[in-house]
């Protein structure tokens, strides 16, 4: 008899990529546990309950296309709140049946691999669940673990600091508040409009200037979406396929430096009007390959958004006269009215490049020249993304080796999914993989439905074990350091280079183009999986 706790595969992780991947596994009739260290399904959106959080891709791009899901599902707005994404990820639980096969309120906390068995063990919640399985397969997300930087006294400032990822659950509403923010990147960009617009001062502390675009956010009516269904078998396909991420967003084959000046801002006023990532990835083929090309899309937008800003001096800080970073190397944000808020008496803007922070003391943040009394103290300061959930899990592959020492010196891996001496161990939405760049639920599905390939291949040659290459590994990390260089990610200290970290070593962790990297995916399955031996 099998025991109750070992399986074919454990999935951890309950976001968009483990979920996928648990009811496609299941549908092929694997025996398949899933866990997560969260309440209930939604994956980042369960943790991220921050004021203001929403997601910037707009649906019905940031969706399953899984007909069962969307046939009775219903949005109310383009770029949907937190908890309507909740509510949308209990309906898929709902209509796939997916909890009895998940553990919720479980963390993983270590894994190794047997080799006399060829199988995972999994140790959770201080030992008191454990799991074993043939396959372990990490959909842990790129944003699992939250960093805070080493800011001066941190720890004085009382209860109601917070990083926007770990937000208490019960909510704490900044109305009438003095709320004072630290970043402003995706997360700190909605909370500061959020703030600006209910609190009674806002104090932001900005160390580098975000490229916000605007959202254009809409309300979606029941019957429009009832319409739009018709279509959303071909759209989905298309979403799926080459170019990929998004059925409704594509970049121009032409040089931004080939047409008109004329012409090019038409471009560039008709991807603003459309909001959401048209401005970032559906202008001209070389905004984010050729510096001049992208010098163009960083001034058009520098002059819309100083238009909006009445004071030169911030005008200055928000969207400097040269480019801190080449336009869109760091991921753009999607604004409703961020720069306005600028304009509000209730608003302070604070350069801490050139006023650092020097003490946190208890409701208090001084910088060298000024002090601030506050109630709540917002850190948006993002994530030790893509590495940081990972290594957090003491992991042991063959032979003992750990995957805190196989990356110590710099990510390898291949495809972003596998990685040698690791065997059966599939990583999904992970490093050097499209994730950040290509859609959660696309992903999942391209992703998932490679893996689950692979998986069916392992069952019908009777392998017992999948394994990447050193070879391999070597030859996608230095693919991915090429793109780095040819394209103008590697000029800029972003999270995408693992810049944000302190001595993270500096690669480019995100592969930018979530076509190619298909074409990548579907080559290696061809060629019978190239990089990839079996034993
Ligand atoms: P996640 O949704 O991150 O889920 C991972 C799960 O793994 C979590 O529930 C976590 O609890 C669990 N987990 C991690 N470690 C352990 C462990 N050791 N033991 C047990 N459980 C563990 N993507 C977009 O495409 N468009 C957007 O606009 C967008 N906006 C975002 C906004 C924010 C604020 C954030 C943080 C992310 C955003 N993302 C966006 C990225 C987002 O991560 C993906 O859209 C998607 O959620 C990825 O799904 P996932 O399943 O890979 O991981």
């Amino acid at each position: 008899m099998v025991p109750d706790n070992d399986f074919d595969a454990v999935i951890i992780g309950a976001g968009f990529n483990g979920l996928y991947q648990l009811y496609r596994l299941r549908q092929e009739g694997y025996r398949v546990r899933l866990i997560d260290a969260e309440a209930g399904p939604g994956g980042v959106w369960q943790s991220n309950c921050y004021p203001g959080a929403r997601v910037d891709s707009h649906v019905p791009n940031y969706e399953f296309s899984i007909e069962a899901v969307w046939r009775d599902w219903v949005w109310t707005e383009r770029f949907p709140a937190r908890d309507e994404l909740i509510r949308y990820f209990e309906h898929i639980d709902k209509v796939l049946d997916l909890s009895r096969d998940i553990d919720f309120n479980t963390r993983l906390e270590a894994a190794s691999f047997d080799s006399a068995s060829n199988k995972w063990s999994l140790s959770a919640n201080g030992g008191s669940a454990t799991y074993s399985s043939q396959y372990m397969i990490l959909a842990t997300g790129f944003g699992s673990k939250p960093y805070i930087p080493d800011l001066p006294g941190i720890e004085l400032f009382g209860n109601d600091c917070h990083h926007t990822a770990r937000w208490p659950k019960q909510g704490m509403p900044l109305d009438n508040k003095r709320v004072g923010v630290i970043g402003t990147g995706a997360s700190g960009v909605q909370v500061i409009q959020h703030a600006a617009q209910v609190a009674d001062q806002v104090v932001v502390f900005q160390r580098t200037p975000v490229t916000a675009i605007p959202m254009s956010q809409q309300s979606l009516s029941k019957a429009a979406q009832d319409t739009a269904k018709a279509d959303y078998p071909e759209m989905f396909r298309r979403r799926n396929a080459p170019p990929g991420s998004f059925a409704d967003i594509e970049r121009l084959n032409i040089s931004a430096l080939d047409v008109s000046e004329l012409e090019r801002n038409r471009v560039y006023d008709q991807a603003w009007d459309k909001g959401g990532f048209h401005f970032w990835v559906g202008t001209f083929k070389d905004v984010l390959t050729n510096e001049e090309a992208n010098r163009t899309a960083y001034v058009y937008w520098r002059d819309r958004v100083r238009a909006i800003i009445d004071d030169p001096k911030s005008a200055e800080l928000l969207a400097p006269t040269e480019p801190p970073y080449p336009f869109g190397t760091k991921r753009p944000s999607l604004e409703q009215g961020y720069y306005q808020c600028f304009n509000q008496q209730n608003v302070d803007l604070i350069d801490i490049r050139a006023d650092p922070i020097t003490l946190i003391s208890p409701n208090k943040v001084a910088t060298a020249n000024a002090s601030f009394d506050l109630d709540i103290l917002v850190l948006a300061t993002g994530f030790d993304a893509n590495t940081g959930g990972l290594v957090a899990i003491d992991i042991q592959g063959r032979d003992g080796l750990s995957l805190a020492d196989a990356w110590s010196g710099g990510v390898s891996t291949q495809l972003g999914m596998a990685i040698a001496g690791f065997p059966n161990m599939l990583i999904l939405y992970g490093p050097q993989s499209s994730a950040s760049f290509c859609n959660g639920p696309v992903c999942a599905e391209i992703q998932g439905e490679w893996l689950v390939d692979l998986l069916a291949h392992m069952t019908t040659n009777a392998y017992a074990t999948v394994e990447s290459t050193p070879t391999a590994d070597q030859a996608w990390t230095a693919h991915l350091d090429d793109v780095a260089n040819s394209s103008l990610f590697g000029q800029t200290d972003s999270w995408y280079m693992g810049a944000n970290i302190p001595h993270k070593p500096r690669q480019l962790l995100n592969y930018p183009n979530s076509d190619a990297y298909l074409d990548r995916l579907q080559r290696c399955a061809a060629n019978g999986y190239d990089g990839f031996v079996f034993t």
